[in-house]
């Protein structure tokens, strides 16, 4: 099954300058409820749950994840119930993301720091699995091997040329996906939204190494663009959000997509990449991320709130 996202191509004096285009990929518009790369990741998972008779989709994740959010969609349009595993201590009222996800029909729970740690375990994962009726393990962030062939479809789906691809990273599961899809072709770039970025180096070669058998050289990271760390931000960064939504009416996240669109442009003006180089840069979604996200660093953004 093969899904298209619409190329949005973007026009600015910087890019006409430079002599490059840059389209925008937005597989945040792919699916309602599930969207960007975590549907990518969750497909194949979802029918290998279902070919296991599974009944229950079992995460990890941190109170303000996109991977909560969108495994507890899936679970809801698919049929299976879903339990989140929340890193730390229950806040109430539940924020916007963990709001969504109880109306989805998650039941959570919460892990202390210490447990939390253990989530990777066999022994401690054997014992939470107990718990559930006929589980479906998902790791946290959703990566997994099913998840990377999920993701290599955002590059084979591409029906426009390209010579660079760019995309956020967390896990990397989803860069790893889009390397096995390029299968050595162009050049694709991730944009680790953690600080210290630089180990994702061995993560991703492991993936595309385990999923392919094959190492391949037409890729790298740029591991400037973290802001101060996951899920940190400086002014500069929500200026260009804002700047961005209001040239090109695309919302990006403060979390990954804004991180690595301003890491795309930055490379453009300091001429990385050379004339009449067609880059494409992938919206792996995460608005959703947005009202918890201005509630906690107490954001009033008025282009939030007005959608796509
Ligand atoms: C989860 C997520 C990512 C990171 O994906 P990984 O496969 O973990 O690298 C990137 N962008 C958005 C919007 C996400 O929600």
């Amino acid at each position: 099954m093969s899904q298209t996202s619409p190329l949005q191509l973007l026009t600015d004096p910087l890019l006409h300058d430079k002599g490059v285009t840059l389209r925008v990929l937005r597989e945040d518009l792919l699916r309602p409820g599930i969207p960007g790369n975590k549907w990518r990741k969750l497909k194949y998972n979802l029918q290998a749950a279902r070919a296991q008779q599974c009944e229950t989709l079992v995460t990890f994740g941190g109170a303000f994840s996109n991977h909560i959010a969108a495994v507890a969609a899936a679970g809801k349009e698919f049929g299976f119930a879903t339990m989140g595993y929340i890193r730390g201590e229950e806040t109430l009222p539940l924020n916007p993301t963990l709001q969504y996800a109880t109306a989805c029909g998650m039941q959570l729970r919460y892990l202390g720091r210490t447990d939390y740690r253990l989530r990777q375990d066999p022994g401690f994962q054997a014992e939470i699995l107990k718990t559930a009726s006929k589980p479906y393990l998902l790791p946290e962030g959703g990566t997994n091997l099913l998840a990377v062939q999920g993701c290599t479809e955002i590059v084979t789906d591409l029906r426009e040329p390209w010579d660079v691809l760019c995309v956020a990273a967390g896990t990397g599961g989803t860069l790893a996906g889009m390397v096995a899809g390029a299968a050595g072709q162009g050049r694709v770039i991730g944009f680790p939204a953690l600080k210290g970025g630089e180990f994702l180096k061995q993560e991703v070669t492991g993936l595309v190494q385990a999923s392919t058998g094959h190492t391949f050289q037409n890729w790298e990271l740029q591991t400037h663009y973290h802001f101060g760390g996951y899920a940190k931000h400086t002014p500069e960064l929500l200026t260009f959000i804002q700047a961005f939504h209001a040239q090109h009416a695309i919302l990006l996240d403060p979390v990954y997509t804004g991180k690595m669109l301003y890491g795309v442009y930055d490379l453009i003006r300091q001429d990385s990449f050379p004339r009449g180089t067609q880059l494409v840069a992938v919206h792996t979604g995460g608005q959703q991320g947005w009202a918890g996200y201005a509630q906690r660093y107490k954001l009033a953004l008025d282009f939030i709130s007005d959608g796509q």
